[in-house]
């Protein structure tokens, strides 16, 4: 749509150039800023013309760009013994209406969109990524990606602040895994997307709860629990109130999937199979 708001849309070829002000709003992909009326905004910083690398390997992990579009993420090869990568695909294949988000959304967008049913979130949490955050005035500050997200479209970048990149070890895409994902139709937006993680030579558990409440939530075991070890921790640790309430599934009902989808990653990775 057009946003009749908008007077200028900046170009820059550094964010040093940039003098923040109110008003002000960094441009990725566009499709969520272009959805809908943005009354507060009257300039956009358009960030592609930074033209950071989007995924860089190393062999100590995978570095992507903020300005890394989705669809380039869901394409990229991986060494053969990452075999969690399979995830960066599935997530990339968890928006509603993918196609169309898929082909001009960035990851940093994603991320700092912030909703529940972002699967960027989801995947660089279970995949235990560090977020690299760029304060307008200040040092660079880096934090994990399970603490950027603090509710619904809410996370911890103050004014200005720019996600710059994240970070992914080599020692997270290396573990096995269990994803459970549903949404009401096949493109539909997620009611719950979990995802299960486990080292090949351990009997840990690292499990990754989101879509299902307003902020991603992540239990660490060192040993697979047991069902009712499970079910207890996810009650101590999420209350009734985290679990999100909207059009996409209920609360009650959220909570009940939740059970469901962490139960059947716990049997899944209790079972020392193929990956191992
Ligand atoms: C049809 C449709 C379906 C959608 N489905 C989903 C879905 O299933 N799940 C979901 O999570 N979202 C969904 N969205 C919302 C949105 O399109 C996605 O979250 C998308 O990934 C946003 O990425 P973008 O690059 O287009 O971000 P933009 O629209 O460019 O920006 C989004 C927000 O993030 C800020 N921002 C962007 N990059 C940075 C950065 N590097 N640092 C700091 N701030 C930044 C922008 O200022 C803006 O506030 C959907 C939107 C549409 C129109």
């Amino acid at each position: 749509m057009d946003l009749t708001t908008i007077k200028e849309v900046k170009r820059p070829e550094s964010v040093d150039m940039v003098a923040w002000r109110e008003g002000y709003a960094w441009l990725a992909g566009g499709t969520w800023l272009f959805s809908e009326p943005q009354l507060t905004i009257d300039t956009l910083i358009d960030l592609e013309q930074l033209h950071w690398p989007a995924l860089q390997i190393s062999e100590e992990g995978l570095d992507i760009a903020a300005t890394c579009p989705i669809v380039e993420l869901e394409r990229f090869v991986a060494p053969p013994q990452w075999i969690a990568t399979s995830l960066l695909n599935k997530c990339c294949h968890s928006f509603l209406a993918s196609f169309k988000v898929l082909n001009t959304a960035t990851v940093g967008g994603n991320i700092c969109m912030s909703l529940p049913a972002g699967p960027m979130i989801s995947l660089t949490i279970a995949l235990e990524g560090i977020y690299t955050l760029w304060p307008r005035e200040g040092s660079p500050r880096q934090i994990p990606a399970v603490q950027f997200v603090t509710g619904n479209h809410m996370n911890v970048l103050q004014p200005g602040e720019l996600l710059r990149s994240i970070y992914l070890p080599v020692t997270a895409l290396t573990r096995r895994f269990a994803f459970r994902r549903l949404s009401s139709t096949h493109f539909g937006r997620s009611t719950s997307l979990i995802i299960g993680t486990q080292d090949r030579h351990k009997d840990d558990l690292l499990l990754t709860i989101t879509a299902a409440t307003s902020r991603p939530v992540q239990l660490r075991f060192d040993q697979v629990p047991s069902t009712h070890e499970l079910r207890s921790c996810i009650e101590t640790t999420i209350p009734e109130t985290l679990y999100f309430d909207d059009p996409y599934g209920t609360s009650a009902y959220r909570r009940h999937i939740t059970y469901y989808y962490a139960e059947q990653i716990r049997a899944e990775l209790a079972q020392k199979g193929a990956w191992a």
